[in-house]
């Protein structure tokens, strides 16, 4: 009998030790924006200098500050005209700024979709020329890249870009440096919605990649909602099944208390602010960046 008890007693104790710590791994992953963050001693000796939101070195920008109830919807690979203008309905009916990563082939084929992105107050920001993952090119490759999708920019709206997210998120620290020389912020997340439907259809993901993936809009709005909390940046797709979920994204998030910002003012409520125009006009862009001015102009600016 005693036997008995006390394998209930050990029994309870374990099931009290496993809760604990799966509590705590929960509460750490959120704190530390995923479990691979919080066993690596670059992501603590980052987060120490402040680098877990912003990297100066690089011109990177992770997540806005967890002090305030600010986050950011940023949407991916577009423009598609089967889900970009049901996504700027939803965004105009809603009130909520958007940041547009734009895929220069893309703008190319439809530049009036990013006229309209830009006319209802949204931030397009580079996602280079052709998707390609970057890390894999050569600097040459990675300029051209980053240039031929401004080109396309340039052309239907008259407007520069100063935001950049690398395609897949792969990139090495050379790619940075470039992205940064060029006037460019590059910009993280620490939301995914895994809302992959355009790049499967493209052929992008290998199989096993395909398999992990269900995007009824019912999941993709769960798996986002489970995982904001202040300063998330959020990563969408532009297609249809994300067009359908984002009601519910923006409504329970509204619920919440949340308050949906654009890149630009998240980076300027960084403990050091960072101040961007996210899309100046092309002439006065180009002068600033690329051009240094002729001797007799520095007395006049
Ligand atoms: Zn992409």
């Amino acid at each position: 009998m005693n036997q008995r008890k006390n394998l209930l007693r050990w029994i309870a104790a374990g099931a009290v030790v496993a809760t604990l710590t799966g509590v705590g791994l929960l509460r750490l992953r959120q704190e530390t924006d995923g479990l691979r963050n919080a066993f690596s001693a670059h992501y603590w000796s980052e987060r120490s200098r402040g680098e877990d939101l912003y990297s100066d070195r690089v011109a990177m920008f992770k997540r806005g500050p967890r002090s305030l109830s600010d986050i950011c919807l940023t949407i991916d690979d577009g423009p598609h005209p089967t889900s970009a203008n049901r996504i700027l309905d939803v965004l105009k009916r809603e009130h909520v700024p958007a940041t547009f990563f734009v895929v220069g082939v893309r703008v190319k084929e439809h530049p009036e979709i990013v006229r309209r992105m830009l006319a209802e107050g949204h931030e397009v920001g580079n996602h280079t020329q052709d998707h390609f993952r970057i890390d894999k090119l050569t600097a040459t490759q990675v300029r051209n890249e980053l240039e031929n999708c401004e080109i396309n920019v340039e052309r239907a709206t008259g407007r520069r870009m100063r935001l950049m997210r690398p395609p897949g998120m792969r990139y090495n620290e050379q790619d940075l440096e470039i992205a940064k020389s060029m006037g460019y912020t590059t910009i993280g997340w620490n939301v995914g919605a895994k809302d992959y439907t355009a790049a499967v259809v493209a052929g992008k993901l290998r199989p096993h990649e395909t398999e992990k993936i269900e995007d009824t809009p019912t999941v993709i709005a769960q798996r986002v909602l489970k995982q904001v909390r202040n300063g998330s940046i959020i990563l969408l797709h532009d297609t249809p099944t994300t067009a359908a979920a984002l009601p519910t994204i923006i409504e329970t998030l509204r619920r919440e208390g949340y308050h949906f910002r654009s890149t630009a003012e998240m980076l300027d409520e960084l403990p050091n602010p960072v101040m961007l125009a996210a899309n100046p006009p092309a002439h006065i862009g180009r002068l600033v960046l690329h051009r240094r001015p002729a001797p007799w102009l520095y007395g006049m600016m």
